[in-house]
């Protein structure tokens, strides 16, 4: 792809639009950088590169021969314009040396990333991990040459603009609603998942989840070679669990789902996506086991913080959906004091109410989606109306007693009380470790 003397207007002027207006200059293009709420952190960063920044308009989105969006910008909300449009993963797919693995799902994305890398870098294999979990993907470029594998998080924005891009192992860790509020549908957001198995080749491979009800139904879309995962049933070349407690993968046991380090059966899925993607990509079964021991877990996922006077406090911040958070719960035998709330994206929080009402002491409701909470969950469990996260610490330490958990788990956005869940996750465990 010749970019010498192209004009081209990026959109969206955070990580990804800055890794693809400095990718766009090392090509030789012209770079117009465009966003709908330019900073003077902004205006300082083009400065630096000597490209313009113009608010987002048909006018400043006329006379280019190409528009590069980043993520976060939707593609339908663009204003009028004439010239054609990619997205930032797209672009770095041009230039993108060595081979890729892309790992997309709901849930355990990050978790599974962060696995996959791990398990290469043990096994001797030489990786680098970006994407949603870190440096964007046009910022990887320069770094990667053709022995290398590029372990890229994917997320549904990411890939609703993808076109030409593809992956040598694509991994669907699941499927359930998230994120309505930007894709207009479940189907609208299914279908941009999917575009991660779409676009791939003959002689790639598809590793899907055999027990999402909707991951599984996917084979058919896809020229790759579909490689499943179960913790339900053996499944053929694949991943499963078996009745003994052991993870097989192509024949061979890896090792004891009880030995996986990570909380929850959630994350033993995670294990076994990841085995299948590093066994494709060359690792061998007891390298694996031995990487996957000495996983240290993600920060913000189910993450330990603290015990104090027998009551052990998680912080899982990243749960910002509710089948995060059915899985928080179900990673824990009872006891709990939870912490739900936040902003809403169109969710529907009356499942928890089973799970609550077998596990939880009571719910404690901070932010923006307290009363639809509230109004939802019902009679289900008690709830205890706390405002903001430091209110519900206090109250949760106050009734707390030896053997409890306390659990930031908020089936919400952060963006009500927060910059971020990374944000609300660091303000929880001062608040814990202030106690
Ligand atoms: P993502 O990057 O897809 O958001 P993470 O690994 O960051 O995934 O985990 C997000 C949240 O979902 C955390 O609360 C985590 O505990 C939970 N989670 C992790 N893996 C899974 C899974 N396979 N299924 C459901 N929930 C999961």
């Amino acid at each position: 792809m010749n970019f010498q003397g192209r004009y081209v207007a990026v959109v969206g002027m955070q990580k990804s639009g800055f890794g693809a207006a400095e990718l766009l200059l090392r090509k030789g293009a012209s770079v117009r950088a465009i966003d709908g709420n330019p900073t003077d952190e902004m205006r300082a960063r083009c400065g630096q590169l000597g490209i313009e920044l113009a608010g987002q308009s048909a006018e400043s989105l006329s006379g280019v021969d190409l528009i590069v969006l980043s993520p976060a910008v939707k593609p339908h909300a663009l204003p009028a314009h004439d010239a054609p449009v990619i997205g930032e993963v797209e672009l770095a797919g041009y230039f993108l040396q060595g081979p890729a693995i892309g790992i997309t799902g709901s849930n355990g994305k990050t978790t599974t990333t962060a696995l996959i890398g791990h398990i290469l870098k043990e096994s001797g294999i030489r990786c680098q991990v970006g994407g949603n979990i870190g440096v964007a993907p046009t910022s990887m470029i320069e770094s990667s040459d053709p022995g290398q594998w590029n372990v890229l998080e994917l997320s549904s924005f990411q890939l609703a603009t993808i076109d030409e891009f593809h992956v040598r192992v694509a991994v669907i860790t699941n499927l359930t609603p998230d994120h309505i509020d930007w894709h207009g549908s479940f189907d609208a957001y299914a279908a941009a998942k999917a575009r991660l198995i779409e676009t791939q080749q003959e002689g790639e491979y598809a590793v899907l989840n055999a027990d999402d009800p909707i991951a599984t139904t996917w084979r058919g879309r896809t020229k790759a070679r579909p490689v499943l995962f179960s913790l339900n049933r053996p499944v053929d070349g694949g991943t499963w669990l078996g009745r003994d407690g052991v993870l097989y993968s192509m024949e061979d046991g890896v090792m004891l789902a009880s030995e996986v380090p990570i909380p929850g059966r959630h994350n033993v899925e995670n294990v076994a996506a990841a085995i299948s993607a590093t066994r494709l990509a060359g690792a061998r079964p007891e390298q694996i086991r031995a990487a996957v021991l000495s996983f240290p877990g993600v920060e913000h996922r189910i993450e330990f913080v603290r015990e104090l006077d027998g009551v052990r406090y998680y912080n899982d911040s990243k749960a910002t959906n509710v089948d995060a958070t059915m899985k928080a719960i179900d990673a824990f035998p009872g006891g709990l004091w939870i912490i739900l709330g936040g902003k809403d994206k169109g969710s529907d929080y009356t499942v928890l109410g089973e799970p609550l009402r077998a596990k939880a002491h009571a719910v404690l409701l901070i932010g923006a989606a307290a009363e639809k909470i509230a109004s939802q969950l019902g009679a289900a469990v008690p709830l205890i109306r706390c405002g903001d996260l430091q209110n519900a610490v206090r109250a949760a330490h106050d009734r707390a007693t030896a053997g409890d958990i306390v659990l930031l788990a908020p089936a919400c956005a952060s963006f009500d009380q927060f910059q971020s869940y990374e944000h609300r996750g660091r303000v929880f465990k001062e608040l814990v470790k202030a106690l």
